[in-house]
């Protein structure tokens, strides 16, 4: 039984058929901006990988949120396809070492993977008074970053924490936080969200692999293909104000959601995210689909900058 067919019959014995995971593929195809045409091809990236990168993933100031939304999707299948094509040298939340065994591991996979390895980093990092304000085994989040990124082929910044600060940098902000591209002053790859959706990740490392280069990105870091439009321009609930009254811009058929969250505090107007396109648990549904304005959690400072969150801006 070649690679392929190994594949398809663990998925099989998950109860994913074929087709499940061929729309799956479509979705992700979808996601990535790519015509439906490449979607046989994404398939045979997680199928038959050629090459799975090497990545050391870094937790600093942060909840774990982020690693909880990428492997406790609603399939469980599709976290391990996430495993699939990634080989995970280091990761606190999931590993199986601990103590002086899992120190070992990391810096062992910086050396051997120097120069080749993808780094995928969350939280933010505390640069106040050398950085005392966040430890992990007894060093600094500044040291340990300072001791593995620089040595990494990328950075990859997972949710608003690593990519822009996120909570521990909202203002007072007494132990300094900082995203890790200003901590480390280096530019990173920023997928950005509380949480982000795995989606994005997955598609942002498809993309790597298929093309051997990272996605294009904004300005902040972002991928265009999933953050190069706002909520609002794509929100089942769009609307305008016009001289102060309020217009359905798809008349009261089409907006199927119901009216617009702009008076309850929406920031979908400046938010640039594909939450309506994708949603979350796998599309089952996302924060305006459920009846909460967005609050921007993908946008810089959006703590400081978007609240109070239940009131129009
Ligand atoms: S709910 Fe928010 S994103 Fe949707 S149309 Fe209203 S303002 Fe725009
Ligand atoms: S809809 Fe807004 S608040 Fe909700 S996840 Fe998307 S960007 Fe964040």
């Amino acid at each position: 039984m070649d690679q392929e067919e190994r594949f398809y019959e663990k998925m099989r014995e998950k109860g994913v058929s074929r087709r499940d995971f061929m729309r799956y593929s479509a979705y992700l195809t979808a996601a990535m901006g790519l015509s439906s045409s490449f979607a046989p091809k994404v398939a045979e990236v997680f199928a038959a990988p050629k090459q799975r990168p090497p990545v050391i993933w870094l937790h600093f100031a942060e909840c774990t949120g982020c690693t909880e939304s990428a492997i406790k999707t609603s399939y469980p299948w599709i976290d391990e396809l996430i495993f699939e094509v990634l080989s995970i040298e280091y990761h606190e939340t999931i590993m199986a070492a601990a103590g002086h065994q899992a120190e070992k591991n990391l810096f062992d996979a910086v050396e051997k993977y120097e120069g080749k390895f993808i780094c995928i980093a969350e939280g933010a990092i505390a640069v106040e008074h050398n950085g005392v304000y966040g430890k992990t085994a007894g060093k600094t989040h500044l040291e340990i970053a300072k001791s593995v990124i620089p040595n990494a082929l990328a950075t990859i910044c997972l949710g608003t924490c690593a990519a822009y600060g996120g909570i521990q940098a909202a203002k007072p902000n007494p132990g300094g936080f900082k995203s890790v591209s200003e901590a480390l002053g280096i530019k990173t790859l920023n997928i950005p969200g509380c949480p982000p959706d795995p989606v994005n990740l997955v598609g942002t490392i498809i993309n790597y692999i298929f093309f051997g280069r990272l996605p294009d990105l904004d300005d902040i870091g972002r991928p265009l293909f999933a953050y190069g439009e706002t909520v609002h321009d794509k929100c089942p609930r769009r609307s305008h104000y016009e001289d102060g009254e309020f217009v359905e811009e798809f008349g009261s058929e089409e907006a199927k959601l119901g009216y617009c969250l702009y008076k309850l505090g929406c920031k979908g107007p400046d938010t640039y995210s594909n939450c309506p396109l994708r949603g979350f648990n796998d599309t089952t549904n996302w924060c305006i689909g459920a009846g909460t304005p967005c609050k921007g959690c993908v946008e810089p400072n959006f703590w400081d900058t978007m609240t109070p969150f239940y009131k129009e801006s």
